[in-house]
């Protein structure tokens, strides 16, 4: 049996920490032994690159790169690139260790990965975020390929990024290589329901998981935290399917609105406004920490790790959590959470949905060929409810969170994959 101590939990927590608290936990329910244990927690590579970049006003700026490789048991390994001032290499080792279980927990063919620049894409220009992007990219180019690691946009990223990329490399190359990287505009080989995966992804378990409770969509209220490419195609397709969406939120604050906001003027509002809420009047301007303690049924963070902890979990009103974010909830918020009976959709397996059609998008490339929209959403939702009814039986079980149970089943899966695999 195992014979590590788990990660201690102090007041302030890292995502790492709270990443190994629960990968620990699962393991023990799991009858882990030690050995793959000890692979499992250690990622395979982790690499730190320097990227001097000439600003547009002729200075020379450095900036710090980062690649993790968390896993690549069950295949290539796949995870996003994220551009923020935040980014640091204990996020990223825990952001890539999530990219393992995510894959895992919806059963496509891929390990984990995670990687980031350290910088404020937001005060850039466009030109030095391009000459940003290709230089991390040449810095990469033995570590990404389409049967070794394959990016994809985060945080700070988007089309427009992995588009460069798939550039840069396709360059090196000397051949066109768009298998590379996902998250790409269509005319690049961009899977159609790629852009608004994760969010639908996250409207799927949410249904999921009312009809667990007995919520009827029709009567339920939703805050979502986070109006980017997750929260607002969440609450849109919610809005969609009958729900009512009483408060969003981006960097500029919450607006709240108790008859509802409207979504689709909301996104119109953002995308008119430099892809910010900032002067939105469609609901009352609150502070944004409020929204996640507001009288609602279901919250959906989806803005960054660790808005859930021991300082507001006692405060959440919403029966059901469904978690668009990578580590929204710290590990010590886990416990009060579930104390108090509220649902929680993990983040491995409610936001898996970009990942899954990130992978449809890799298998079209390499087919050479382009599926329908309605391809992509089918495929997709079905493997989203199969996922959420796997782990929702793990839980019944073990008698454990769903979050616990959605690791039980990833880590289940690579360890019996490893055991196939061997070492060395
Ligand atoms: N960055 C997204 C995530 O955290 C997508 C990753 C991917 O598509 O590879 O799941």
């Amino acid at each position: 049996m195992i014979y590590v101590e788990p990660a201690p939990i102090k007041d302030k927590e890292n995502p790492f920490e709270s990443m190994m608290s629960r990968f620990h936990i699962a393991s023990q329910a799991l009858g882990l032994n030690d050995e793959v244990y000890n692979v499992l927690k250690n990622p395979v590579k982790q690499v730190i690159v320097s990227l001097p970049i000439t600003m547009d006003d002729g200075s020379i700026r450095v900036f710090e790169g980062y690649r993790v490789i968390h896993s690549n048991i069950l295949g290539p390994s796949k995870g996003g690139v994220r551009y923020d001032m935040g980014v640091n290499l204990d996020e990223v080792k825990a952001l890539a260790a999530w990219m393992t279980w995510k894959c895992a927990v919806v059963d496509i063919p891929y390990g984990g990965a995670k990687g980031g620049i350290k910088c404020n894409p937001r005060q850039m220009s466009s030109g030095e975020i391009e000459r940003l992007t290709r230089a991390y990219t040449q810095e990469m180019i033995n570590i990404f390929g389409p049967d070794r690691d394959i990016p994809a946009p985060d945080m700070g990223t988007g089309p427009r990024e992995m588009a460069w990329l798939m550039d840069e490399f396709s360059r090196a190359h000397g051949m066109t290589v768009n298998a590379v990287v996902t998250g790409k505009p269509l005319v690049l080989g961009g899977s159609l329901g790629r852009a608004e995966a994760t969010g639908r992804g996250v409207m799927v378990s949410a249904f999921a998981a009312m009809e667990k409770l007995r919520i009827n969509p029709y009567q339920a209220t939703v805050a979502v935290q986070g109006f980017g490419n997750v929260g607002s195609f969440a609450a849109l397709l919610m809005e969609e399917r009958g729900c009512k969406v009483t408060a969003i939120s981006d960097i500029s604050g919450a607006y709240y609105n108790p008859q509802g906001i409207n979504v689709k003027d909301a996104l119109t509002y953002r995308d008119a406004n430099n892809g910010t809420l900032a002067g939105y009047n469609g609901g009352e301007r609150i502070n944004g920490d409020d929204l996640l303690t507001l009288q609602v049924d279901i919250l959906v963070p989806a803005a960054m790790e660790d808005v859930i902890t021991v300082r507001n979990a006692e405060q959440i009103h919403a029966r059901l959590i469904v978690e668009g974010a990578n580590g929204p909830t710290s590990a010590r918020a886990d416990e009060i959470i579930n104390n108090k009976g509220v649902l929680v959709v993990p983040d491995i397996l409610a936001n898996a949905g970009g990942v899954t059609v990130s992978y449809f998008e890799w298998v079209q490339n390499r087919l050479g060929y382009k599926w329908t929209r309605d391809r992509v959403n089918r495929r997709s939702d079905r493997i989203m409810k199969d996922a959420f009814e796997r782990v929702y039986q793990t839980a019944l079980k073990y008698g454990v969170s769903m979050r616990i149970a959605a690791y039980i089943v990833a880590i289940d899966k690579v360890a019996n994959t490893y055991k196939y695999r061997g070492g060395f």
